[in-house]
């Protein structure tokens, strides 16, 4: 065999499975992303945003979510003391490298106080404890990481993996793009969202069972950081949900920055709007999505191909990202660049176009986002308000999720798979945990054989 493991992707998950195999002693280890290496990677170019050393997390805002609730379903594979237990010592790794020491959103009688007066405008907080590490720091962190994987881990950067390769059901290593095959011991696949349907084919040559996760699919709110500054104080991030009136369905608000900025990203070829928020530099605004989650059984089972088909139609219509003011919306008018110059709300995202965004959504989603909205106004007045802006279209689009054991092996002996390209992580914290997982157990199994 020409090494112990490979790992294939360098983001969260990927890094912290080095990590761990290193510390564990494990010294034939190759790393291979498909990216360029961190300070190769610009924000401004499309094709670096997700990939490259660290993965979707280089240029995330480095929200570290300390809850087991949120960010991932290993609370689904680990009793919940191991859980907080391997959280923790994750995030003891990430302030080790920079992270900022600062947790919000501990429980206090103001907290205590906001979740009573959720719960009677029908919302339902899920109390989340974050540290925040903030965009213009993420880069920092990942590059002190680098640092101490540097010699102890071989890193090849602009190297994708075509396959992943066994043999009598068991891992024997990869076969990349120029044709070129490593063989290893041990395959550990962390290839993120962005690999999702690469890891999806994968899984299907090698006959691994998956399961299709609900696709998230909504707008990004735009408002005055003024609007929701009650909240942002208290928690941070509001981890808030609703059960529609219409509908009955299951919506949720994500990914809160407050005083934020609203960004464009690519999603196969598609413009999605997401956003971040710096640790120091303040916008005026706070930005969140709103996301509906919808999940199809048959003749339909693929939510990725819903969530892109529509957001596929915002990109015809609008160009790129749509936005739109809600009094627009509700008087059944597009925004136009004059209308929108007239919006109390200052747009964060300059390029997105003014439009309509009822021709984008289906009905259904359309009505639960306006409940939502509703919901959250009686929470923090001026939510629905009629200089809120709504970009549209963002879009969660979680890998199917593979089969796992509680160490993260796959159904072939030897081949692991992490984070999120495997479905069982969605943020940065539980993508750490789940290389930490895996690379512990690798170890284990290595060491046991000397
Ligand atoms: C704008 C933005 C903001 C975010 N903010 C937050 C936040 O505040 N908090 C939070 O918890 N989460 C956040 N996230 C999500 C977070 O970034 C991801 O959950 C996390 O990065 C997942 O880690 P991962 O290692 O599983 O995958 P990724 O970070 O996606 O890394 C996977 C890597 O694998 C590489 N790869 C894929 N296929 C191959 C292949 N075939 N061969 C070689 N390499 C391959 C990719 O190039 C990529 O670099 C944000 C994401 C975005 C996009």
């Amino acid at each position: 065999m020409d090494y112990e493991v490979i790992i294939v992707g360098a983001g969260p998950a990927g890094i912290f499975a080095a990590l761990s195999l290193a510390e564990l002693g494990i010294e034939s280890v190759l790393l291979l992303e498909q990216g360029k290496d961190l300070n190769q990677r610009s924000r401004k170019k499309a094709e670096d945003m997700l990939c490259g050393w660290g993965g979707a997390g280089a240029y995330s805002d480095g929200k570290l979510t300390l809850s087991p609730e949120v960010g991932g379903f290993l609370g689904e594979f680990i009793d919940q003391e191991s859980l907080h237990r391997l959280l923790s010592k994750a995030d003891g790794i990430y302030v080790a490298h920079g992270a900022p020491g600062h947790v919000y959103g501990e429980m206090s009688p103001e907290l205590e106080a906001f979740a009573r007066r959720a719960s009677v405008a029908e919302l339902e907080l899920i109390p989340t404890r974050i540290r925040h590490i903030g965009t213009e720091n993420c880069q920092a962190v990942l590059d002190r990481l680098r640092h101490s994987l540097a010699g102890r881990v071989e890193v090849r950067t602009g190297c994708r993996v075509q396959n992943l390769l066994s043999e009598n059901g068991k891992a024997r290593g990869v076969r990349l793009a120029d044709g070129q095959t490593i063989t290893s011991q041990f395959v550990v696949a962390a290839p993120g969202r962005s690999g999702a349907s690469w890891m999806k084919k994968e899984a299907e040559s090698l006959g691994l069972k998956t399961k299709s996760n609900p696709v998230d699919i909504g707008v990004r709110v735009e408002l005055p950081a003024v609007v929701l500054r009650e909240m942002t104080d208290i928690s941070f991030e509001a981890k808030l949900i609703h059960y529609s009136k219409t509908f009955g369905d299951r919506v949720r608000t994500f990914c809160m920055n407050p005083y934020g900025e609203v960004v464009a990203e690519e999603s196969a070829g598609i413009a999605t709007v997401n956003g971040h928020s710096y640790a120091k530099e303040r916008s005026e605004n706070t930005n969140f999505a709103v996301l509906v989650s919808s999940a199809f059984t048959e003749p339909f089972d693929d939510p990725i191909a819903y969530g892109l088909y529509i957001a596929r139609l915002a990109n015809l219509l609008g160009g790129g990202v749509i936005v739109q003011r809600l009094c627009d919306l509700l008087a059944g008018r597009r925004s136009t660049k004059a209308r929108l110059d007239r919006c109390l709300t200052r747009p964060t995202l300059a390029k997105a176009t003014p439009g309509d965004l009822s021709f984008v959504f289906p009905y259904r989603h359309l009505v639960t986002i306006i409940e939502m909205l509703q919901a959250l106004d009686k929470l923090a007045p001026g939510v629905y308000g009629r200089h809120t802006l709504l970009y549209g279209v963002e879009v969660k689009l979680y890998s199917n999720r593979l089969d796992v054991t509680a160490e993260m092996q796959t159904e072939v002996t030897n081949l692991f798979a992490i984070g999120d390209g495997a479905g069982i992580t969605r943020g940065l914290l539980q993508a750490s945990t789940s290389g930490i997982i895996a690379g512990r157990a690798i170890a284990e199994r290595l060491k046991g054989r000397e």
